[in-house]
């Protein structure tokens, strides 16, 4: 989605984080993790014809086989995400109400922060002035590295550099994420530099292992899957959110009516198409007044109208859920490619079925196996530790004089 603005350090890394350099990394002694994305499961699945869960179990046994550790799944830390996006998302309403007209202007709208590219783009493009408004909640893909490097791997009885951590991603932009500085921490026992996610493939590049490996992959057994970081029940029932690029509008939409106006919503939310189906919103009146104005605004064309509004102050949202990609993270550019005569439209409307098929609908806050992260590790959202493990800042990137030049 930012390929406009890859650096040439950005490219060579990209190279690096490849199937190539996964097959390598194989036999080299560490301990290799996996964590697979639900809108990867949702590609692959639309693809063999297969349920989400049955790409899950499969895949398991494939990766297994290789001599993968354990496979885990970005659900279940994109329910940590959520729950501390939850706390972030209070904060910021209650001292936006109570502080000076002049700082309550960086608190709303909250931003989401789970896109790379969205993000890219902000740090590049559009300077200080938005980066306060981004969520400093770390996305899905590196809460669960966090979570694994930090914590899991003391459970697992692995140091946390001796593990490898791959992540299956629908996009790109998740490898130059995962690159981050700030996604590298230092480690108790040695100098060594720790990075929370030391690959991505994306789901195309899963794809080209299966065909590498020779393999009808929908007569492949079905193996148990690994519970310890995945939102799979004891029946094997899977568990997701609703929303398909992580639902974040949605769960935090939920909780501040319950929280802030004591206003339980069971059921779906209705939103209201303003622009176009990638630009929808979501309001919350009381006493005939609106207290919470949401909305979910996906392609570069939605977002560069809603910065314009933020710059210049007319923004009227207290949240919103950016993404790059039009259609979301299922329609992300490292999602399997439409079959021969298959359109892009009847692509994403397939993985959109399928992406919620047979996946029942969690309370992330009811998720047994967030709340022993909290009580194990974390202890409560927004706690210390939590904030060391689960937050991030941004950095508005200075441009060199050479590329101001070019723009002259
Ligand atoms: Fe990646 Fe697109 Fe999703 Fe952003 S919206 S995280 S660029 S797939």
């Amino acid at each position: 989605a930012c390929s406009g603005c890859i650096t040439s350090a950005e490219t060579v890394m990209l190279e690096k984080q490849s199937l190539d350099e996964f097959l390598l990394n194989l036999n080299k002694g560490k301990s290799i993790i996996f964590s697979l994305s639900p809108q990867s499961r949702a590609s692959l699945a639309v693809h063999f014809g297969l349920s989400p869960l049955q790409v899950f179990k499969k895949l398991t046994t494939l990766l297994k086989s290789l001599g993968v550790r354990a496979i885990f799944d970005t659900s279940s830390s994109r329910d940590l995400t959520l729950i501390e996006s939850c706390n972030e998302f209070i904060a910021r309403y209650r001292e936006s109400n109570s502080a000076s007209e002049e700082k309550s202007k960086s608190d709303l709208p909250m931003i989401s922060s789970a896109c790379p590219g969205w993000i890219c783009y902000a740090e590049k493009t559009l300077g200080s002035y938005i980066l306060p408004h981004i969520s400093s909640v770390k996305s899905p893909q590196q809460t669960i590295g966090a979570a694994i490097k930090n914590h899991i791997c003391q459970e697992l009885c692995i140091r946390p550099e001796d593990i490898y951590h791959v992540t299956v991603m629908p996009c790109y932009d998740k490898k130059l994420e995962a690159a981050r500085d700030d996604f590298m921490f230092q480690s108790d026992s040695d100098a060594e530099r720790i990075t929370e996610v030391d690959s991505v493939l994306t789901t195309g590049e899963v794809l080209d292992l299966i065909k590498m490996k020779s393999i009808d992959f929908t007569t492949l057994e079905d193996s148990p899957v690994d519970k310890l970081l995945s939102n799979v029940d004891e029946e094997g029932n899977l568990y997701g959110v609703r929303g398909s690029s992580g639902g974040y509008a949605d769960t935090l939409f939920r909780y501040a009516s319950k929280m802030l106006f004591r206003k339980e919503i069971d059921g779906p939310l209705e939103y209201k198409t303003v622009r176009n189906a990638d630009f929808r919103e979501l309001t919350l009146e009381v006493d005939g007044k609106i207290v919470l104005r949401f909305a979910l605004c996906y392609g570069f064309r939605n977002l560069r109208n809603i910065v314009t509004k933020i710059k210049s102050g007319k923004c009227e949202y207290h949240f919103l859920e950016i993404m790059a990609c039009p259609s979301g993270c299922l329609n992300g550019g490292g999602q399997i490619k439409p079959n021969p005569g298959q359109s892009a439209k009847d692509l994403i409307q397939s993985l959109e079925a399928t992406y919620s098929e047979n996946v029942l609908v969690g309370d992330p806050f009811e998720n047994p196996g967030i709340k022993r992260l909290y009580n194990d590790w974390l202890g409560q959202p927004g706690s210390e530790k939590a904030k060391r493990h689960l937050h991030t800042e941004y950095h508005p990137v200075v441009k060199s004089i050479s590329s101001q030049l070019q723009n002259w």
